[in-house]
């Protein structure tokens, strides 16, 4: 089986490469070692530059209806000293991204695959790779493709970042994510977190009646808060978040993430692309992850729109140039943050707290903050 471009892993974001690539004319397979296509119900948040792409490549349309724009961020600790707040009108924007569920965001993009004539591969997982002068051969548990470039979109423990022996640096947050829906009183079109003692709480509005909610929780504490009854998890939900909230009602199962920290040495050699999660993994309190993973697919998609496949070790430099920067840039702004905020000392907290505030006042400095946010 000969293609151009070999993309290992189907998840969103080697799904919008794949779109990215093929609309340029080049043959595309998508090989993923699950049977089918996942109906992930966890909800992300997608920021404007991310909607751009998912707009450029034709999908948006169809994720529009399902998604729901958020205009504010709200963030404030537990002892009340230290808050900040981010809202689309002092950006002149009228939203600042919109929360969509991972299954609907996967689904338009592989339902629409036919219409670039992407060709899937389901239930084939990524065995070998062999490196020769002009052509990539990978083994699946079930056939042998050739390709003039892979892109390794597998996801953290990516297969094609060991295969290709592409060394990585990891380390855990040392915290769960427990991520769970509820039905909810607020009314609003905003993002609220908070810092509490066990972790960083937030919940998302998924529509007019629902939130989601991303607790990452010290892991001492974690098994705890998963073996409670959703009443009392509840209880400590609103316990946590006091006033802000007065009416929500588990309507899910609780899910939970182990949180890593992953960052590859290189993200592209020898005609091996990491892009996404297989790349680069951070803490989710600033629900920047896949909007990375997104940023590395437009990058990509631009140096093989400008240059062919003919060029790829000009490729290879830039992108590695443009996007090793970026993603480790964000890595130490969300170490900062969760360093920061799991002070127990009280010296660094109240320091923390007031630089907390002087970002709250200062308009450039909050713009910089929203430009990390929303255009990564
Ligand atoms: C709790 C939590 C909340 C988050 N919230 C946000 C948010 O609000 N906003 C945001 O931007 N980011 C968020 N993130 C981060 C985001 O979820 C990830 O960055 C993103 O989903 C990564 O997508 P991906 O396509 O790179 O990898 P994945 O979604 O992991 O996809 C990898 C794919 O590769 C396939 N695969 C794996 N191994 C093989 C193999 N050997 N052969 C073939 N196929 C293989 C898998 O089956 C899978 O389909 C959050 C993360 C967590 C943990």
């Amino acid at each position: 089986m000969n293609y151009d471009v070999i993309v290992i892993g189907s998840g969103v974001v080697g799904s919008a490469l794949a779109h990215g690539v093929a609309k340029e004319g080049l043959k595309v397979a998508v090989l993923d070692a699950k049977t089918d296509i996942p109906n992930s119900y966890r909800h992300l948040s997608i920021n404007k530059k991310s909607k751009h792409f998912l707009e450029q490549i034709g999908v948006w349309q169809n994720i529009e209806n399902n998604a729901f724009p958020y205009d504010q961020i709200k963030v404030w600790d537990q002892e009340g000293t230290g808050f900040i707040d981010f809202n689309a009108r002092e950006a002149g924007l009228s939203n600042l991204g919109y929360i969509v569920r991972e299954g609907d965001i996967q689904k338009t993009l592989i339902d629409s695959f036919h219409k670039n004539n992407i060709q899937t591969y389901w239930g084939h997982s990524l065995e070998g790779i062999n490196i020769s002068k002009d052509r990539i051969i990978c083994k699946t548990n079930k056939k042998t493709f050739q390709g003039k470039i892979i892109i390794g979109s597998d996801g953290m423990n990516s297969h094609v970042r060991n295969l290709s022996k592409i060394s990585s640096r990891s380390w855990s947050y040392n915290q769960t994510a427990i991520v769970a829906n509820f039905e909810s009183s607020a009314k609003d079109m905003c993002i609220r977190q908070t810092f509490t003692s066990v972790g960083p709480l937030a919940l998302l509005p998924m529509n007019s009646k629902e939130m989601t909610m991303i607790w990452s929780i010290d892991d001492e504490y974690a098994y705890k808060f998963l073996s409670m009854t959703d009443l009392e998890f509840t209880a400590e939900v609103k316990k946590y978040f006091g006033e802000h909230i007065d009416y929500l009602k588990l309507n899910s199962k609780r899910q939970n993430f182990p949180l890593h920290h992953l960052s590859a040495k290189t993200f592209a050699k020898n005609g091996i692309f990491l892009v996404g999660d297989s790349a680069h993994h951070i803490h989710p309190l600033a629900g920047l992850g896949l909007n990375a993973g997104i940023g590395d697919v437009d990058c990509l998609s631009e140096l093989i729109k400008l240059n062919g496949l003919n060029e790829i070790n000009k490729i290879t430099s830039s992108y590695n140039g443009s996007r090793i920067p970026v993603n480790l840039a964000l890595a130490a702004s969300m170490e900062a943050f969760k360093r920061g905020f799991g002070q127990k000392n009280i010296w660094v907290r109240l320091l923390r707290n007031s630089a907390f505030n002087i970002a709250n006042e200062l308009t450039p400095l909050k713009k910089k903050f929203m430009q990390l946010a929303t255009e990564l």
